[in-house]
């Protein structure tokens, strides 16, 4: 493909009309972490669509309609492409811009633009395809080693129920203390819950996403959805905030039609249950915890009460809260696929939190994302300030039945 070539062909008429909405009123500049630990101005939201602007003025404005396109610099595009794949999608930009830009949806289209050009993504975000094809998941590690390390022992699943859990590929893989707990919880509220088979539970598709390789989305996305219909499921959990985002948002894109069940993540699931008096914990906490809004849980999807209320459910907690919170969350560094690639931006964002947990002086850091139980824990390895982390369903299983 030539640099030439339209900019605009990729994108829908919503996300040209944002573009062309920004008014460069850097409302958005104080809240990017990213440009906060890094000091590049090139990774500001207004900076990526003034860059992307003038793209789409070389190869798509009447001048060069009338007179032919301009060739862009080589330089510029991949200057581009590294900020916009240096962005973790955060989408706190989106949440301040004074014209409403979706963000969190923006920037992956413009991702995928790159990737179509053949420019993204960046290093081993190349690989995933690939892995994923041979092994259903993008950490390469073989479907039979899926469970079988944390799934608690004496805990049976149905061949077939109305429930499913899907434990997704960096639970099972990255957080197993996390999906471990779901597992218990689910087990402990009582109704019947099935599981796909190991090698048949493939990624949901997030990594590609976002990373801009959209080809095998289809493909992926029916594979699940047909094997969930085949077990009669009309509800599928999960805890990993980014498969929830892509399974309520794209699976029915990628499906065709509506999804033949609903998506629900794991703390509405827990919260109802606490509600009905499904669940009940006896033994009083006298600790102080703080919890973390997920990005693409809190401003992806709308949760941000389920899992505070879950958390009320324990006795005697004291529930503190990061100065930005809820949808106003401020990104842990392990967003957009970028952690893997950008490691030091992703420790220093890390460590904002935890250092904002320490002075608010929590007895534990509450996390509900299997990437940023990872990024987080790893961002302490070597940090002179520390908090216990916990995933939030590590925490309520380890409470129940007792007291
Ligand atoms: S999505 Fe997050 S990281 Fe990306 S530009 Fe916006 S605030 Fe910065
Ligand atoms: S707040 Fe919105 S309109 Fe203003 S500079 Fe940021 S992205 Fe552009």
């Amino acid at each position: 493909m030539k640099n030439s070539d339209s900019f605009i062909k990729g994108l829908t008429p919503s996300q040209r009309i944002e573009i062309d909405a920004c008014t460069q009123c850097g409302e958005c500049l104080g809240c990017c972490p990213v440009q906060q630990v890094t000091q590049n101005p090139a990774i500001s939201p207004p900076e990526k669509i003034r860059m992307f602007r003038e793209f789409i003025k070389a190869t798509d404005s009447l001048k060069a309609k009338l007179l032919g396109a301009d060739e862009i610099d080589r330089k510029l595009l991949e200057d581009f492409t590294r900020a916009i794949f240096e962005c973790t999608t955060c989408g706190a930009c989106g949440r301040s811009c004074a014209v409403g830009i979706h963000t969190q949806r923006l920037w992956p289209m413009l991702r995928k633009e790159m990737v179509r050009r053949g420019l993204g993504p960046i290093g081993p975000q190349k690989e995933m395809p690939a892995v994923i094809r041979k092994t259903g998941n993008p950490y390469n590690k073989p479907a039979d080693e899926r469970y079988s390390p944390w799934f608690p022992e004496g805990i049976a699943v149905a061949e077939k129920a109305s429930i499913a859990y899907y434990a997704g590929c960096t639970g099972a893989y990255e957080a197993q203390p996390m999906v471990k707990g779901d597992v218990l919880v689910l087990h402990a509220i009582g109704d019947p819950f099935t599981m796909l088979p190991p090698e048949e539970e493939v990624c949901c598709g997030f990594p590609l996403f976002i990373t801009g390789q959209h080809d095998m989305l289809e493909d992926l996305v029916k594979r699940l959805v047909e094997s969930y219909r085949a077990r009669d499921v009309r509800t599928l959990v999960c805890s990993c905030p980014c498969c929830v985002n892509i399974m309520a948002r794209d699976w029915p894109v990628y499906y065709g039609k509506e999804l033949p069940f609903r998506i629900r993540h794991i703390t509405q699931v827990v919260s109802d249950a606490f509600a009905a008096g499904r669940l009940k914990i006896e033994q009083e906490l006298k600790e102080r915890l703080i919890y973390h809004d997920p990005c693409y849980l809190s401003r992806g999807v709308g949760i941000t009460e389920e899992p505070r209320s879950v958390l009320r459910s324990i006795p005697g907690i004291e529930l503190l809260e990061f100065d930005s919170n809820r949808l106003e969350s401020r990104c842990c560094g392990a967003g957009g696929a970028a952690r893997k690639v950008f490691h030091e931006n992703a420790t220093a964002m890390g460590r904002m939190t935890i250092d904002e947990a320490v002075r608010k002086k929590a007895d534990k850091l509450v996390l509900s994302c299997p990437a940023c139980y990872g990024k987080v824990n790893e961002a302490m390895q070597d940090h002179d300030r520390k908090v216990p982390i916990v995933d939030i369903m590590e925490l309520v299983a380890s409470l129940l039945g007792k007291g």
